[in-house]
């Protein structure tokens, strides 16, 4: 049985590779001391993973950027534009500027998309074909840090380079026009993993990983036939060299009749997303005699200890079907989604960081189940009692709160009355006019508001000093809101770094890291909280400052929760319970807090939920249950006001055509959604589907620094008002401010006030 790891976290410990490519950018360092960085990540990497134990240590896991990039450059997937830049000479520039675009000199070229990978957090830039796309050896990145990690490893036969494999990385990409299909592309493709199969096999390697995260989607006749292709190609031209073929994410086995006929040497399965699959794999396993059967069994995506018990049975089980010389055992996924250790954790209460473990604890976790399979029954023993004893500890357990969520009944997730009731007693409270304004909650945060917080944080400026620096800052921004003649206003959010971590360190149950960093997209990393225990309400979390705002103004004040679906999904969340109770409990101390905000006058309320589009399962099949539980949580969290109070909502990203009904079924009296950069195609989802209820449909895109014209953004009201009645219609920016300047920010909500004034001329009466 061996031990293997299919990727480690790249970031570094103190973030290195971070302030380094920020460093290089800003050119206060060359590139030689950039890939001097890069190079002590990947020594260290590595050196910990041999000294852990492990059999087989990942390479070309490491990357200065993005993975998918990487593998870009080594096909020599660079689309024209950027090859073409003649200032560039070398392929670290030529790699950053496609991640990061390129304005300098008199260019302007754009960066690359970027996209969500798979259903976590982490982003990568989407490769872009041709329709006669050709693909050729380009970067040598994969055969320098291979002869790096012999050097390190000392033994070629511990080396396991890994690349994303043909199929998944075409899956990832995207045609640069319409006349082709990607999957197309299939035949050009294999002779070039091909040859750098056998480049590697020359230096003696004994595995390579190919990832195919694919093979857990609901996959298309078309991508399973290019799939049949590739690897009967690979398996018929690659020989001498093991190949491990890796599915992560969610199970496979609805795809295992696809390895049929090919002859890859091992597959390893996630069998922490889905541990009911191991069945039919031992099926398909035990009628073949010699391929290697990888156990995915450490959540490569979160950060508790593993249960041994649990692990030890799936291995013992496999074992018996198949014998433990087939076996590897493995984390599920990259570590790449986890932070890099927890002995740099100093403040996490000892109980809580006893349960805990990061990616070098996890290398070290394929050791301890080992050493049980061996026979070591004390490991096993002291991991159960470990996990048990948890179970009594008040730090986790919350008997209130368990009953709580268990009493919640039918009438605390509905509105007193049908939308079309609330929506007529608001319109008379509220008197606002038609094609309303109003903003998606934060306002720039400018450097001087970053480092106030940062300051209080650190204790150099009194609660009293930094409470009024904030109003000062709200004054400000309701005065400007006031001159821009926006309808409804927002407090602007300066006293929140972030949406979740703001309530997660407000909410019982929740904690930060100091160092839990994980990557999110090239330099930038986030630090998730944890969701440890029972979580509930302690106090008002932001009562103070929305009501602090609506005094200082006659117009109508929102205020601005994060929802509790978008706090469950970029957060660490527990696993020792289902997640739906712990969504609901995350829900209800939000709800508390709706009602606090109403009781104290306040009678807009917005509950962001960006995340909710991005938790979605991969498999379709397992979407039902997830908008079960997701959409249960949204409505205990808004559904306990009165029919007077107007519950907003937001989400971030367009594509939600395919799930609008249960947007609505949401039922939030408004919705503002991202919508100018697609050009309203968010509106032709309407020609099937009636959105029942009042939205905001953004008329400008804040991702840009461009100042959208009085006539552009008119002109988009006018499309929506097509499409929707105009008595429901909002207008609003796409999302929130803070990344943006004042400048633009001021000139285009001026603007846009004046498009909906425009609208409200001409569009009523053609419509009355
Ligand atoms: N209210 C938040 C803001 O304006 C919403 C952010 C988001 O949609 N991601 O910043
Ligand atoms: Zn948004």
């Amino acid at each position: 049985m061996l031990k293997h790891n299919l990727g480690y976290p790249r970031i570094g410990i103190q973030r290195e590779l971070k302030k380094a490519c920020e460093a290089y950018w800003s050119k206060k360092i060359d590139y030689n001391a950039l890939f001097e960085v890069g190079k002590k990540i990947r020594d260290k990497n590595w050196k910990i993973q041999n000294k852990a134990g492990l059999d087989l240590i990942p390479c070309n896991d490491f990357s200065f950027y993005d993975h998918v990039l990487d593998m870009s450059l080594l096909l020599g997937v660079i689309p024209e534009s950027y090859i073409s830049i003649p200032v560039i000479h070398n392929n670290i520039d030529l790699y950053f500027s496609m991640a990061r675009g390129f304005q300098k000199n008199g260019w302007d070229i754009k960066a690359m998309e970027m996209t969500k990978w798979f259903n976590t957090n982490y982003h990568y830039i989407v490769p872009e074909f041709d329709k006669n796309q050709k693909f050729s050896i380009f970067s040598k990145k994969i055969f320098y840090e291979l002869e790096e990690s012999k050097k390190i490893l000392k033994s070629v036969k511990k080396i396991k380079p890994v690349l994303i494999g043909p199929v998944s990385y075409l899956f990832l990409g995207k045609e640069k026009e319409k006349s082709f299909h990607k999957m197309d592309l299939i035949e050009n493709l294999v002779p070039i993993y091909i040859k750098i199969i056998n480049e590697i096999k020359k230096k003696g390697v004994h595995w390579i990983q190919l990832d195919e995260p694919i093979l857990v989607l609901d996959m298309s006749e078309k991508e399973k036939k290019v799939f049949k292709y590739a690897y009967k190609e690979i398996s018929k031209f690659c020989y001498g060299i093991n190949i491990m073929l890796t599915s992560y994410f969610d199970g496979m086995s609805e795809n295992i009749d696809l390895l049929q006929d090919i002859s890859v040497q091992g597959v390893h399965i996630d069998l922490v997303e889905d541990s009911n699959q191991l069945e039919k794999i031992l099926s398909f396993f035990s009628g073949k005699s010699k391929m290697i059967l990888s156990l995915g069994i450490i959540d490569g995506r979160n950060i508790w200890k593993n249960n041994y018990a649990d692990s030890i049975r799936k291995i013992e089980k496999t074992i018996e079907s198949i014998g433990e010389n087939r076996i590897m055992i493995a984390p599920n996924c990259s570590l790449l989604h986890v932070p890099i250790d927890i002995e740099y954790e100093n403040s996490i209460h000892m109980e809580i960081k006893n349960r805990m473990s990061f990616a070098k604890q996890k290398i070290y976790e394929l050791n301890d189940l080992e050493k049980i399979i061996k026979g070591d029954k004390r490991i096993l023993l002291s991991n159960s009692y470990l996990l048990e004893k948890s179970f009594f500890s008040s730090i986790f357990y919350d008997k209130k709160i368990k009953e709580k969520i268990t009493k919640i009944t039918n009438q605390d997730i509905q509105r007193e009355n049908h939308f079309h009731i609330r929506q007529k007693k608001q319109k008379k409270k509220f008197h606002l006019p038609m094609f309303p304004t109003t903003t998606i909650g934060s306002f720039p945060q400018t450097r001087e508001i970053r480092s106030l917080r940062n300051l209080f944080r650190k204790k150099k400026l009194s609660e009293e000093e930094y409470n009024e620096k904030i109003k000062s800052f709200i004054i400000d921004v309701i005065k400007k809101q006031e001159e821009i003649d926006l309808d409804v206003l927002v407090h602007g959010e300066f006293e929140r770094t972030d949406m979740v971590e703001y309530f997660s360190e407000k909410l019982k149950g929740i904690l930060s890291t100091e160092n839990g960093w994980v990557q999110s997209y090239g330099s930038r990393c986030v630090k998730p909280p944890v969701i440890y225990g029972d979580v509930s309400r302690i106090d008002d979390m932001t009562v103070e400052w929305t009501c602090f705002a609506q005094s200082q103004t006659k117009k109508l004040m929102k205020g601005m929760l994060t929802g509790p679906v978008t706090i469950l999904q970029w957060s660490f969340v527990r696993n020792d319970q289902p997640i739906s109770h712990t969504a609901y409990q995350i829900a209800w101390a939000i709800r508390e807090e709706v009602l606090s905000l109403e009781k104290s006058g306040i009678q807009i309320i917005q509950i962001d939920e960006p995340a909710i589009r991005e938790g979605l399962p991969l498999k379709k099949k397992n979407w039902k249950s997830y908008f079960d539980w997701s959409i249960k949580a949204f409505r205990i969290s808004s559904c306990g006001v009165k029919d007077e109070t107007q519950i907003h909502t937001h989400m971030c990203y367009s594509e939600f055509n395919d799930i609008f009904q249960h947007i609505a079924d949401l039922d939030a009296d408004v919705i503002t959604i991202e919508s100018s950069r697609s050009k309203m195609e968010l509106l032709k989802a309407f020609s099937d589907f009636y959105y029942p209820n009042e939205m905001g449909p953004g008329v400008y895109d804040i991702h840009s620094p461009r100042i959208p014209s009085v006539e552009e953004m008119f002109d988009l009201i006018k499309k929506a008002s097509i499409k929707l009645p105009i008595e429901n219609i909002w207008v609003n920016p796409d999302c929130g401010l803070k990344t943006r300047k004042w400048q633009e920010v001021l000139s285009s909500l001026y603007n846009m006030t004046k498009a909906a004034k425009m609208a409200r001329l001409k569009l009523i009466n053609s419509y009355k």
